[in-house]
């Protein structure tokens, strides 16, 4: 049996995550909303693989058109050439920008990942601001539990403090308050009055650093990662106002949220606040080939183009545009228009979210948060072990055939988008029952 690696040395090729090294699990294939694993049981996936496989799992569509793709054009260079496929995605993809046609953020650049799509965004936005004579605005400005990835540049607007202490990040990086306090959980109830409030925390840092210092703030609409952390109506809002006030561009990383997470098709349409840049990945390709977008508006994003002054500027990957990611995408975005799904997690957002929150009352559940077909259900962590009492329920869950996420004591929940209500109920069962047997 090849299943499970050798674990006597620490040794994952593809993660430093030691929670496999704990309890290796492997998944050998998947259909539709579930998972084999190595044992041959089905494990309903209520994580869409890692918030990216909103059709399910599978689609013949996707295979046949990729595997139509690599049998006729499998790599074309991109740096003096283009290949017809790229334009095709990348115009598919400007035809359904975050926000609408009036939006304006109808220029698309193509990546591999959302660590690359943070990457680039960054990139854009300090050549725009050196391009329209702004070169002083170097500062980034990201947010307290913010997620942006594993690049140097993803880690150092990111809010996770552990990945910053662990290596040199960028110069020049402040970050907004996260007041993630239970007794006053500003993102975790949507608490309609602290929305503004806590926006003008970006306020802070303008007066601290200089509005001319500033070229962008980075912030996720709705953290995914670090515990589905929603933020109080008014709160995007009134970034966009402060934003727009000093000339600061504002990026909205929907890697998580793209793709119709939240009901809609982005985050951008879900709150109505249009933002300067967005970065996707994940649900662009259903999750089958690596594949990332950077949405940007016009004037911004052929800011990368000029360069400054007396410099040629580079940028861009090897696989940028990659045929077969080109054609996964199309095939994909075909699925997502025929069958509805960027707007199906609004159908369900009421059952999902009644199912989750008949959760409430369990022992250990200190919060319940629901968007679109997204769930964060927070435990108290006990005292002697953080995030013991979580990865317990985890590990319970996958034994009784769901497969959810946890990140510290906070279980994260967020199915394919063709999920029956039947699943849900399902779904809230089993992390039910997980949460009865944990001590
Ligand atoms: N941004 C956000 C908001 C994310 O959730 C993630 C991945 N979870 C990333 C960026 C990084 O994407 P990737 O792992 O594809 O590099």
């Amino acid at each position: 049996n090849r299943n499970a690696p050798s674990l006597d040395a620490f040794w994952m090729p593809f993660t430093a995550n030691r929670q496999f090294k704990a309890a290796p699990r492997m998944l050998v294939a998947a259909e539709g909303m579930h998972y084999t694993a190595d044992d041959g049981r089905r494990v309903l996936d209520g994580t869409a693989g890692l918030w990216c496989v909103n059709a399910g799992h599978g689609r013949r569509s996707i295979a046949d058109a990729a595997a139509h793709q690599l049998a006729s054009l499998d790599f074309a260079p991109t740096f003096q050439m283009g290949h017809p496929i790229a334009f095709d995605f990348a115009e598919r993809l400007a035809a359904m920008a975050p926000g609408g046609p009036e939006a304006g953020l109808d220029r698309v650049f193509l990546t591999n990942s959302g660590s690359e799509s943070v990457d680039t965004a960054l990139k854009i936005a300090l050549a725009y601001q050196r391009a329209i004579g702004q070169g002083t605005r170097t500062r980034l400005i990201g947010r307290e539990r913010g997620y942006h990835g594993v690049g140097f540049g993803g880690i150092s607007v990111g809010g996770i403090v552990s990945n910053r202490r662990a290596f040199p990040t960028l110069p020049g990086i402040d970050h907004l308050r996260h007041t993630h306090d239970p007794a006053r959980n500003a993102f975790a109830k949507g608490q309609p009055e602290h929305g503004a409030e806590l926006a003008e925390d970006l306020e802070r840092l303008v007066a601290l650093h200089g509005a001319e210092t500033i070229a962008a703030c980075i912030v996720e609409p709705v953290a995914g990662s670090t515990g589905v952390l929603i933020p109080p109506r008014g709160y995007l809002e009134r970034l966009r106002e402060i934003c727009t006030r000093h000339g600061i561009l504002l990026i909205f990383d929907e890697v998580i949220t793209g793709f119709g997470r939240l009901g809609a098709p982005f985050a951008t349409d879900f709150f109505g606040v249009v933002p300067d840049l967005v970065t996707t990945a994940k649900g662009i390709t259903n999750g089958t080939v690596p594949m990332g977008a950077v949405f940007a508006k016009r004037a911004v994003h052929d800011a990368l183009m000029q360069g400054p002054e007396g410099i040629e500027l580079f940028h861009g990957y090897t696989y940028s545009g990659h045929p077969l990611a080109c054609a996964a995408g199309l095939a994909t975005l075909d699925i997502y228009a025929k069958e509805g799904l960027l707007t199906r997690g609004a159908e369900l957002a009421e059952d999902w979210a009644g199912a989750m929150h008949d959760l409430r009352g369990r022992a250990h559940v200190s919060d319940i948060r629901t968007i679109g077909l997204v769930a964060g259900i927070e435990l108290t962590p006990r005292p002697d072990a953080p995030g013991k009492r979580a990865y317990e329920v985890f590990t319970d869950c996958f034994r009784r055939g769901l497969l959810i996420r946890v990140t510290g004591d906070i279980i994260a929940l967020s199915p394919p988008l063709i999920v029956e209500r039947e699943q849900i109920r399902e779904m809230a069962e089993i992390v039910g029952a997980a949460i009865d047997r944990v001590g």
